[in-house]
């Protein structure tokens, strides 16, 4: 049968940056020309070429072959053994020893660097030493070069209901060792991939103090001058709050700036295409919350989130009831191929 819906990414990227330029519009610059451009679009097509159909059946064969590479006993692991740490509350004594599993479990599996990103946050006059974890897996072998950079991030704090209560237990298996068990199985997969895109897996802390950890990365890039085609955020992916079959996608309304809002709409509407093509999920769009795109928003980027829905309805939520048990393995299995296969797609496009 001809599939009658076929879709298109258009991934251009205009290269023409001035020092010191915003990376995206800038709504108070008025530099409009010298941005970094993405855009996904959706094109409905009634007939392809045979050649086209047997290309695109080729390479929907080869989406699916990596897809099937996600492991759920792996991913149920990592869920496990984060909730194990007593607490992730970023000030917490446990912290430290998080933060250094995380990275040894990041660099076994990503082909790729991986370090800290070390910052320090001052809150109520106490210094805090805090590490976002960072895999780096560019194209070509010097960096970041001139490909889509792709940003994929999740973080791995906990908290209780009184996020005073510091060292309290407190497991975060949705909220959100689901999350990182996600970045870090993708980072497993897409690292052994010859991909035409840059993609950095991050994983950050002090997101439930007022995301401390994903505000200090955004000054690190912009200090560095990198420059971020897209964000995808994933913050609650295991309990399936909305049901097994649904899974909410967060895009950007408004916020700080409203020229990257097209952008984030237009990606949020092809991930909610592909949930159906590839994992039978129904996807539904809605506003993000306070999660750790609010800061990359902020500075113009563009960027999108997936969630389970259960900030609202898991009652669970920031509670030492937050156990692995009461996640389902085969959504979260579903949303990590999601996410998997929303990233070939893109890839693909840009060959
Ligand atoms: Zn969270």
């Amino acid at each position: 049968m001809i599939k009658v819906l076929f879709l298109v990414l258009i991934v251009s990227v205009n290269l023409l940056f001035t020092t010191g330029a915003a990376a995206f519009p800038n709504e108070s610059s008025g530099n409009d020309q010298s941005v970094c451009f993405f855009s996904v679009l959706m094109c409905l097509y009634d007939q392809q070429s045979q050649g086209e159909i047997e290309q695109q059946s080729t390479a929907e064969q080869y989406i699916d072959s990596v897809l099937d590479q996600v492991n759920s006993t792996e991913l149920e692991i990592w869920i496990n053994n984060l909730s194990s740490f007593h607490t992730r509350h970023t000030k917490s004594d446990h912290i430290e020893s998080v933060a250094y599993w995380l990275k040894n479990e990041l660099q076994s599996v990503c082909n790729g660097k991986t370090y800290f990103h070390n910052f320090t946050q001052i809150d109520q006059g106490t210094k805090y030493n805090l590490r976002n974890i960072i895999c780096d897996r560019h194209h070509g072998s010097a960096g970041p070069g001139n490909e889509p950079y792709i940003l994929i991030s999740a973080h791995y704090d906990s908290r209780m209901q009184d996020i005073n209560k510091t060292n309290a237990r407190a497991p975060g298996a949705d909220d959100n060792a689901s999350g990182v068990a996600a970045v870090l199985e993708l980072a497993r997969i897409l690292s052994k991939l010859n991909l035409e895109n840059d993609i950095q897996f991050v994983l950050f802390s002090g997101e439930e103090q007022g995301q401390w950890g994903s505000k200090a990365y955004v000054e690190y890039l912009q200090a560095n001058n990198t420059k971020l085609d897209l964000v995808i955020n994933l913050d609650m992916i295991g309990y399936p709050a909305l049901g097994l079959d649904n899974v909410s996608i967060e895009y950007d309304q408004g916020n700080k700036f409203t020229t990257n809002d097209i952008h984030s709409k237009k990606v949020g509407e092809f991930i909610k295409q592909t949930a159906l093509e590839y994992v039978n999920l129904n996807a539904t769009m809605d506003p993000f919350g306070r999660t750790d795109l609010i800061p990359f928003e902020a500075t113009g980027n563009i960027v999108i989130g997936l969630h389970d829905g259960g900030s609202k309805l898991n009652p669970n939520y920031h509670n030492t009831s937050d156990t692995p048990d009461t996640l389902n393995m085969g959504y979260l299995t579903s949303v990590t191929k999601l996410v998997l296969a929303v990233i070939l797609n893109i890839d693909r496009q840009n060959q």
